[in-house]
């Protein structure tokens, strides 16, 4: 494990955590160099005083300056493993002796499974499994006042409920309708959780958010591909008819309701986290290009809006997603700080400022090309103007 070398390889760690009070909680993150588990990472060290290890593969969707503004700090490490791995897992468990565990690592990205589920098996459900059986085993053996303490918290989304019709929002009871093979791994890695918390009493909750967007979010999600789409001058790729619509949350806001449910919500719970932000594919991209326009005055691309290009649809593609945060607000009294069009402000002005955080991904891993188009639909003729990359949720 490392501090300020997170490129490392997994290795036994180390912990030799300094400047760490009695309090401070120490919290395994997996998949904390990812969009939303750097969020979480940031957000525990820089402001919660937890002591944060960093437990990453470090797939493509990995962006380690994402968390470059905690590196070296003496409350945070990391390192390198995949959650499959028994013996890595337990040693990091053995190592860091955490008070809580926040899984995020997963295979996240729908059109990816379209093309390759068995990554999505691999990681989200049996890596699932691997870190239920060693935190299961090591809250074993933890002392009682420890073990009362101890939460396991998985990560989950609102993919897992499948597709709202217009009216309607998800609850945290509404029945399991996976549609696509993530939200089929994500659903069956939740009813794992459950089933470790009913069975062998191992004290975790779940959450379940809708789609996230901000900083160092990886380049093929929607708002970040559109936003970089524009600013190059390029085909900004919408799925159909852009008429999908999703409950958009600001990824701070979701990091800020993790760290409240781990350490407020009540064992054995599921937690529903919206932005209150429903938005079409359509609005959401007409809106970066007016923020572009507004934000870019001097541009060769300006009106932005002649960039939107329509493509062929995803296969199976959900039509609407809509959370009801009722419980979250009333039990534990989060609410998200940004409305929709603060944190889009906040996240387009963050891709302009923040070039070192993208380009390099984008100029060598990634650049916009279409993703689970094996199994795609030929686009509506009356509509779609191109077979260009499209974008993703
Ligand atoms: P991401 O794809 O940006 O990051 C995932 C991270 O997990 C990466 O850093 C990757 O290297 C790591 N990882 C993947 N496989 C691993 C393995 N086998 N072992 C260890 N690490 C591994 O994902 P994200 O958008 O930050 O999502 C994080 C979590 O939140 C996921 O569980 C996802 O299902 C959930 N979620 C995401 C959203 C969203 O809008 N992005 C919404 C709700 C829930």
């Amino acid at each position: 494990m490392q501090g300020a070398q997170p490129w490392g390889q997994a290795a036994v760690p180390q912990i030799d955590v300094l400047g760490e009070s009695e309090s401070a909680m120490r919290v395994l993150v997996s998949g904390g160099a990812g969009f939303i588990g750097s969020a979480v990472c940031r957000l525990l060290v820089g402001e919660f005083d937890a002591t944060v290890l960093n437990v990453d593969k470090l797939t493509y969707a990995a962006n380690l300056t994402s968390l470059r503004a905690i590196e070296g700090h003496p409350r945070y490490a990391f390192c390198r493993a995949d959650i499959c791995d028994r013996e890595a897992i337990s040693d990091t468990f053995r190592e860091f002796d955490p008070d809580a565990v926040l899984h995020l690592a997963a295979e996240s990205h729908v059109d990816r499974s379209i093309d390759g589920p068995a990554a999505f098996i691999a990681t989200n459900i049996e890596g699932t499994y691997v870190l239920l059986e060693i935190a299961l085993a090591y809250w074993q053996r933890l002392p009682a006042k420890r073990a009362k303490r101890f939460r396991f918290h998985h990560v989950s989304t609102d993919e897992v409920f499948g597709s709202l019709g217009t009216v309607g929002k998800f609850t945290e009871t509404t029945a399991y309708r996976p549609n696509s093979p993530y939200s089929a791994t994500k659903a069956a890695s939740d009813h794992l959780v459950r089933a470790w918390r009913e069975t062998f009493g191992l004290p975790t909750v779940v959450s379940n958010a809708s789609n996230n967007y901000g900083p160092y979010h990886f380049p093929e999600k929607l708002i970040p591909l559109a936003i970089l789409k524009a600013l190059h001058g390029e085909a900004i790729p919408v799925y159909g008819e852009g008429d999908n619509i999703r409950d958009w949350l600001y990824v701070e806001d979701h990091a800020r309701a993790l760290f409240t449910i781990l350490s407020e919500g009540r064992v054995g719970e599921c937690y529903n986290i919206g932005g209150n932000a429903e938005r079409t594919n359509l609005d959401v991209v007409t809106s970066i290009c007016r923020l572009l326009d507004e934000m870019l005055p001097g541009s060769a691309h300006r009106p932005h809006e002649q960039l939107i290009t329509f493509v062929a649809d995803r296969p199976g593609h959900d039509r609407r997603y809509a959370m009801d945060t009722t419980k979250i607000g009333r039990e534990l009294r989060w609410t998200p700080s940004e409305t929709f069009d603060s944190g889009l402000r906040k996240t387009v002005a963050w891709y302009l400022e923040n070039r070192w955080g993208w380009e390099g991904i984008w100029a060598r891993r990634y650049h916009g090309e279409r993703l689970g188009a094996a199994a795609s639909q030929p686009p509506n003729p009356t509509r779609a103007k191109s077979g260009l990359p499209r974008a993703d949720q």
